[in-house]
């Protein structure tokens, strides 16, 4: 006999079939996927929701993913780097605020300059918030020995996603050059847990080719791989990208976010303790979604502090939001928003994924 969603739920153990079938749930069982991933945070992590003021500092990238609207051959796109004083005076701002941590985030480059150039913002910004601002990095795919000095720096925590686990539909969204391997990713993740970062990945929802079982693969790769923090949203087409062309074989919007949610909710069963980011791009299909997030199961959020200026021009996707808001406007609304969400915004705080000080313990 098959079970019914309802037993599917309280299992100990999800199979990737059960993991199937709760990604393909019909809306009237949404609900009961809902109630326990909401659950399960309540009890493993509460109602806390910690800030990572994210600093989208440059969009010049030598990758040329398939999916983004900053790959290096997108022509159109004016170029930016914000000045280290910028940055600084960004992550004064997050100090200031009681955000307890950023998130430094760009487009991917490897030069000299720049890796020496984040060891010294870093250090920067641990003088500056008398080492008491928490710092996560974004910046791709680097030499093991980058990695490396930029945590003695004092980066502790790491996002990098792995976009899809599953390798041929990764080289489906990524150029066919040595520059974009799957294989090289993985290697990546492992040398920044190795090295000691609570290590963050994430997959994109949506992406044409993409498949249900491919979504299960994912979290069962995040299980597996015994990830500590997971950011992760819905792919939305950009119009200067090859990925574009797909647009007409997409899920609609509405259903990329509503299974977006689903991923969200799944994982938190799955991995109770972990810290899962409300992605911004929920936002950019629904004005509430990241709240949403936060009540099934999200529990990180990153208000972007981003001096205002560059925002419009960090367009990963189309219809992101926020772009003409500054970093005050944000934290304002910010809080509004999470109460509503009947969360609790805990200031000051590193928010550290308890599953990581579990994991080295
Ligand atoms: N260059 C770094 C960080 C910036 S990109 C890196 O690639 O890791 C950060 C994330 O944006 C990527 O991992 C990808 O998952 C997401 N992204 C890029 N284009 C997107 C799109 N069109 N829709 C949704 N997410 C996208
Ligand atoms: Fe560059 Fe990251 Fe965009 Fe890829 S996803 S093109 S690495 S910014």
């Amino acid at each position: 006999m098959t079970e019914t969603f309802q037993q599917i739920l309280e299992k100990d153990q999800l199979s990737k079939e059960d993991i199937i079938r709760l990604l393909q749930s019909a809306k009237e069982d949404e609900k009961a996927l809902f109630a326990k991933s909401s659950d399960v945070k309540l009890k493993h992590i509460g109602q806390n929701v910690h800030f990572r003021g994210l600093i989208e500092f440059s969009n010049i990238c030598k990758k040329d993913c398939l999916y983004c609207g900053i790959r290096a051959s997108n022509g159109k796109v004016n170029r930016y780097d914000i000045a280290d004083e910028q940055i600084l005076k960004a992550a004064n701002f997050a100090y200031q605020h009681k955000y307890g941590s950023l998130v430094l985030q760009s487009g991917e480059r490897t030069d000299p300059v720049f890796v020496d150039r984040i060891e010294n913002l870093l250090h920067e910004i641990k003088k500056l918030s008398n080492n008491e601002l928490g710092i996560t990095i974004s910046l791709g795919e680097q030499k093991r020995e980058t990695y490396q000095k930029w945590f003695d720096a004092g980066a502790h925590r790491y996002l990098l996603r792995i976009e899809s686990s599953n390798a041929e539909l990764y080289e489906k969204i990524h150029p066919k050059n040595q520059n974009h391997s799957h294989s090289t990713r993985l290697k990546c993740l492992q040398y920044l847990k190795q090295i000691g970062y609570q290590t963050g990945t994430g997959v994109m929802i949506g992406l044409p080719f993409q498949t249900y079982e491919d979504l299960a693969n994912d979290i069962l790769f995040m299980k597996g791989f015994d990830i500590d923090m997971v950011g992760m949203g819905p792919f939305i087409e950009h119009d200067q990208t090859p990925l574009y062309q797909y647009k007409d074989q997409l899920m609609s919007l509405s259903d990329r976010f509503r299974l977006s949610l689903k991923m969200i909710a799944v994982l938190r069963i799955v991995m109770k303790d972990i810290n899962i980011a409300a992605a911004t791009a929920l936002q950019a299909i629904d004005p509430l979604g990241r709240e949403k997030a936060l009540r099934i199961g999200a529990n990180i959020i990153m208000p972007n502090i981003t001096p205002t200026l560059e925002r419009a021009n960090y367009l990963l996707y189309q219809n992101k939001p926020c772009i003409d808001e500054g970093a005050e406007d944000c934290t304002n609304c910010m809080e509004a928003r999470i109460n509503m969400a009947d969360g609790k915004i805990a200031y000051g705080e590193w928010g550290d994924s308890q599953h990581f000080k579990k994991r080295v313990k």
